[in-house]
Parts: structure tokens; sequence; C-alpha cells
């Protein structure tokens, strides 16, 4: 997938003069430097970019042009992605388990910022990191909803472990911090509150003084139609909370949103291939393709649909039973999926905020799973 060099005005300039067979993610550069500029402006400590919710390069150079400056990567290969494009960038090696060899790669390329969420990932990292300048972060969960799906189903220590792990961080040198991650899309800033209420509960009962707080990711992006996320509110909560819960220790604060960086900076629009029998939609994109995530966290509704030549379908909505492209049965969007009564054999579905777990997951299953890739100036049909 790569770049193309024109730069469009909006999809639908593309789409009716190109007649793409295969399904186009439209990039726009400004969606993804504003976001990126609320984050500086609003969120009160370092912003960082989770590098896997999209990992193109075109998204991480506009972040770094916007000032975005930290990273969260996963990978040695997401590791070796930012000491390209960004030397000089802070990496936050947030998986928290990873092999010897993981370990030792991120070692040399110095990176500095760790977590950890058990006692055998922990020993491993004593031996193997130099203790000098390096911060390790404890990693913790709670039982808390306002997710779409919950985080701390894989990782994340109790508190009562999380206490043992701090002090274990603290005593063998390493500069002491915690973290958690609220859980992906979550839309209720209380999540956030509850979290950092109990960070401060760990720190006290460890007895040790934390440098920061990272607060994850789990920023909303603009998913429901008619439902915006409530950003600055949840930057808000988030540091009166970390000032009240830690009064004169309060941490430095630390965030890593993915999809709420670049959520919007990508809108895809995959082709109508059939309308079976007025009741079924095929597409030529799918669960296997760039549309992988609504299986797990529900359909977008910021859905148009245009024909061929460009023009918008304006029939009241009808919800149908909307299929990818491959002869896998489970590939079938969740629930149902709501399209203009009258959408057509070579339509274009125009989805909006795809930027995030789309071009990264999709899949080459059946042979479809080809995406172009286009630069328009704005998003809108
Ligand atoms: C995936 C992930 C993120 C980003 O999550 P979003 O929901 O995309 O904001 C941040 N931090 C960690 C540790 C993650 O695993």
């Amino acid at each position: 997938m790569g770049l193309s060099k024109t730069i469009w005005t909006n999809p639908t300039e593309y789409l009716r003069n190109q007649h793409p067979e295969n399904p186009v993610l439209f990039f726009a550069p400004q969606a993804v430097q504003a976001v990126a500029r609320k984050f500086l402006q609003g969120f009160p400590g370092l912003v960082t970019y989770a590098v896997k919710s999209n990992p193109g390069e075109e998204v991480i150079e506009n972040l770094i042009a916007a000032g975005i400056k930290g990273f969260d990567c996963a990978s040695p290969f997401e590791i070796d992605l930012i000491r390209r494009l960004a030397p000089d960038a802070a990496i936050h090696y947030h998986n928290p388990v990873r092999s010897r060899a993981e370990i030792a790669h991120a070692v040399k390329r110095e990176v500095k910022s760790w977590s950890v969420d058990s006692h055998s990932e922990l020993a491993k990292l004593i031996e193997m990191v130099p203790v000098e300048g390096c911060e390790i972060s404890v990693r913790f969960k709670l039982p808390v909803g306002g997710a779409a799906y919950n985080f701390g189903a894989k990782f994340g220590a109790t508190a009562e472990d999380a206490v043992d792990l701090l002090k274990t961080v603290a005593a063998a040198g390493y500069i002491p911090s915690l973290t958690f991650h609220p859980g992906t899309q979550c839309t209720d800033p209380a999540a956030w509150a509850s979290y950092i209420r109990e960070a401060a509960v760990i720190a006290a009962n460890a007895g040790v003084k934390i440098k920061r707080l990272n607060v994850g990711g789990g920023f909303p992006n603009h998913r429901v139609e008619g439902v915006l996320p409530q950003l600055t509110d949840t930057f808000m909560t988030i540091g009166d909370v970390a000032k009240e819960a830690f009064g004169a220790d309060v941490p430095a604060l630390v965030c890593e949103p993915g999809r709420a960086l670049c959520g919007d900076a990508f809108t895809l629009a995959s082709k109508v291939k059939a309308v079976r029998d007025d009741s079924h939609v095929f597409l030529n994109d799918g669960l296997y393709g760039s549309l992988f995530e609504l299986g797990q966290i529900g359909i977008i509704d910021r859905i148009e649909v245009i024909s061929d030549e460009g023009t918008k379908r304006e029939g009241e909505t009808l919800p149908r039973i909307c299929f990818g492209p491959t002869c896998d049965s489970v590939d079938r969007l969740p629930g149902d999926v709501p399209f203009p009564s009258d959408i057509a054999e070579g339509d274009y579905v125009i989805w909006h905020g795809m930027g995030a777990y789309s071009t990264v997951t999709n899949s080459r299953f059946n042979g479809f799973g080809e995406l172009g890739l286009v630069t328009v100036l704005n998003q809108a049909v």
C-alpha cells in the first residue's frame, strides 16, 4: 500500500473519476494534525502515540509535524520504525510481556521506559535493563466499565500485586511509575478518575513516590453519528483528580492515545459488489479486511453512500445484512448496517473515522485485501 502522489479534493472527486475496484482509504493530513494539537493543548502532561493503532509513516510524520514527541511501542519493529522517523523521540516500551531477545533489542535502541505487570517479567527486566535513567511503570487493572472492551482481561496486575511490584522497582533503583489502560473507546471520563484514585492508593501503600502516572490510551473516537467524544472534559477530569488524589506528591502525567489520534485521519470507501435479492449487501471489504474491528466493537454508523457517478444516495435508512467479499461465513458485519434504501450495485459506501485498527489488521485472506491509499484535502463527501 503506497501513498498516491496526487492530492484529491475529497473522496467523491476521486471515486467518480477513478472508479476503484479495491477498497480505498482516504488520508487527510489536516485531520491528524488537528487532533494532535487538541491533545497537546488540552492534555495536562506528555502526549505519546500508541503506534499499534496505525503505524503508517504518513500518520507518524504528520504527528511529529504537529509536535508529538513520544511514542508507545509494543515490538522491536515499532521501536525501529520510530527510531528511524523520530530519532530523538521518547519511546515507551509498554507491552508488559517481552522475550529476552526483544528486551535486548530495546536496550540496544536505548529505550528508557518500560511497563510491567508481573513478578516474573520484572525479574527479566531487572536482569537485563541498565538502571541508569530507566523508568519502570507498574501496570495495574481495575474492574471498571466504560470502554468498548476490557483491556484488563489480558494485562494489568491487581492493586495488591502492584504494591509489591512498585516496591521492587524502587528498591532495584529504577524510576518508579504507574500506568493503566482503561480499555479502548472509553467514553466515560469516570473510568480514568477511578484508576487515578487507585494509583494514589497503590503508591501510598507501597510507600513509593511515583515520578509519573501514565493514564493510558482509550480516548474515544467519533464512531456513532451524533455522539461527539468529550475529550476536553476527560482531560480536565484527569488533571483535577490527579491533583486531588496525590496532593503534594502529584506525579507528572502521560497519556498514550492510539485511536483518538488517528481515527479521523482516514475515511474508507468500499464498493458494493452486489445487493442480493434486495436484502443482503456484499462489499469488497469486510471483517478480514479493513473493517476487522467492527466485529469487536460494533458498527461505525458514520456512513454515507454514493453512486459510481458521485451522487449521494438519499433514501431513508434501511438496515441490511452486510457481508464482506471472502467465502467465509464469519465475514459478516455485526448486526444490521444502516444503509440508505436505494443502495445499489456499483455504489461506494463511505465510512468515516476509519484510521484506527484498520489498515494494520487488514489481511489478504482469500486473495482480497488490496487497499488503495489516497491523500485528500478534506473528507467531506
Ligand atoms: C493499544 C494500547 C494503547 C492505545 O489504545 P487506544 O484505545 O487505541 O487509545 C495505549 N497503550 C497501550 C499499552 C496499549 O496496549
